[in-house]
């Protein structure tokens, strides 16, 4: 306290020490998504799934599992000493690089879980470094850069009015924003009052909130990676969504839809491995698939190209997305008729067509290229939809083009499942 009186009046006594200081800007910008409803630089149809306070011995690994079962990715911020010790539990630690390694976002939730406000500028800096040296130690020095933070409680961020900020956010802002981005919320699952194991009442929490694109909130959502409650609601809550028309993003896809770049490069931390998604594919040249014509089929859900593995030109190579190349020749399929309204689509690679593999009809049956046989397992029907992407349906089986899970990634899976109108199944046709 003694201190700090003095430094302030310094400044008090030294107008030129203030312009310097200004001037030479010894803080770094404070980037932060906030609380705000239905921001504008998200998408209506986009939420993140968060998952704070982890690691626990119980819960947090079923959180994982519950992901991974969906194939969908969330963020973790973590603390280093709450519910275990990152710093000296060894299973803590593998758990960690398992967050990692599934490719989730790891993020700082500072080390004690304490009120930020009511600490010293040293301790805060001491709350949030120490969670980043503990990660650099669990990873010997390879790992990530942890350039997301949510502050506990969202204090001092929550209530900041920013016309008017705070003494307390004054205070913390800074510092954190040598760090990292900081994070609010828009959806409060409240899964920390909700009766232990009890999904039911997480579910309804969302999606009360969720409802459908357009007519309720969307954005970041607030869980924890400690409840029995939490796990039991997660993967409901994906299938909620996905059904309803969502999509899934990491928050630094909504960090590069709002400053342009993702954490890692507006902190200074360049070497982060969390890529963003890319925040998918849109209506921008698409057009409607003439005979004859050549096309990448951009999944809206992803921003990603059908492609056909390796490239090759082999019979049963499969189809997966990938990130759009220059018209390589993989990512290319030219419509051909197939009379009565119906197509084909051959890649124009290996001439060779886009068929449903054994004729499964069956979910999750995996989409390939083979050679052009007129079968029903290659006869395809597009069926444009009111954002102008189409639905690609198998005639043999009447089911759509699917990228499995709603994968983001390189080499998503293409299968086909029962048409449902979510963006994982919707192509935009970019010639
Ligand atoms: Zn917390």
């Amino acid at each position: 306290m003694k201190h700090r009186k003095s430094f302030l009046s310094a400044f008090a006594l030294s107008i030129p020490l203030v312009m310097v200081f200004y001037s030479s800007k010894v803080y770094a910008a404070p980037y932060e998504l906030g609380f705000e409803n239905n921001p504008s630089y998200v998408p209506n149809n986009v939420i993140v799934l968060t998952f704070d306070d982890g690691p626990d011995y119980s819960n947090t690994a079923k959180v994982v599992d519950a992901l991974k079962s969906k194939n969908a990715k969330g963020t973790f911020f973590i603390n280093a000493e709450n519910w275990s010790s990152i710093s000296q539990d060894e299973p803590m630690k593998v758990l960690i690089r398992r967050i990692v390694g599934e490719g989730h976002e790891l993020a700082n939730h500072t080390a004690r879980h304490l009120h930020l406000s009511a600490l010293s500028s040293a301790d805060i800096e001491k709350e949030i470094s120490e969670v980043e040296v503990d990660v650099k130690n669990i990873f010997s020095g390879q790992g990530p850069r942890l350039t997301i933070l949510r502050a506990p409680y969202g204090d001092p961020y929550q209530d900041n009015d920013p016309n008017h900020p705070s003494a307390a956010y004054n205070l913390v802002s800074p510092i954190v924003a040598k760090h990292a981005v900081h994070v609010g919320w828009q959806i409060d699952a409240s899964d920390f009052d909700c009766p232990d194991g009890n999904g039911d009442c997480v579910y309804n929490n969302v999606t009360s909130q969720l409802a459908t694109p357009g007519y309720g909130k969307n954005g970041i959502i607030l869980m924890h990676a400690v409840y029995s409650q939490t796990v039991a609601a997660v993967p409901r809550i994906i299938d909620y969504a996905r059904n309803n028309g969502f999509v899934i993003w990491s928050v630094n896809d909504l960090v590069k839809a709002r400053y342009g770049k993702i954490s890692g490069d507006l902190i200074g931390a360049p070497n982060t491995p969390f890529p963003p998604n890319n925040p998918g594919g849109n209506a921008s040249g698409a057009v409607a698939p003439q005979i004859g014509g050549t096309y990448n089929l951009v999944s809206k859900n992803s921003g990603k190209c059908l492609d056909i593995e390796g490239p090759t030109t082999a019979d049963s190579a499969r189809a997966q997305q990938w990130a759009c190349g220059n018209h390589q020749a993989n990512q290319e399929f030219k419509v051909a008729d197939a009379g009565s309204g119906k197509r084909y689509l051959v890649a124009v690679n290996s001439g060779k067509c886009i068929d449903l593999r054994a004729a499964n009809t069956a979910d999750g049956s995996q989409i390939q290229q083979y050679s052009c046989n007129g079968t029903d397992a290659q006869i395809l029907t597009f069926s444009v939809q009111s954002d102008s992407s189409y639905k690609v349906s198998v005639v043999a089986g009447g089911k759509c083009l699917d990228v499995a899970g709603g994968s983001m990634m390189n080499g998503g899976n293409v299968q086909t499942w029962t048409c449902n109108d979510n963006a994982q199944q919707r192509w935009f046709f970019k010639p």
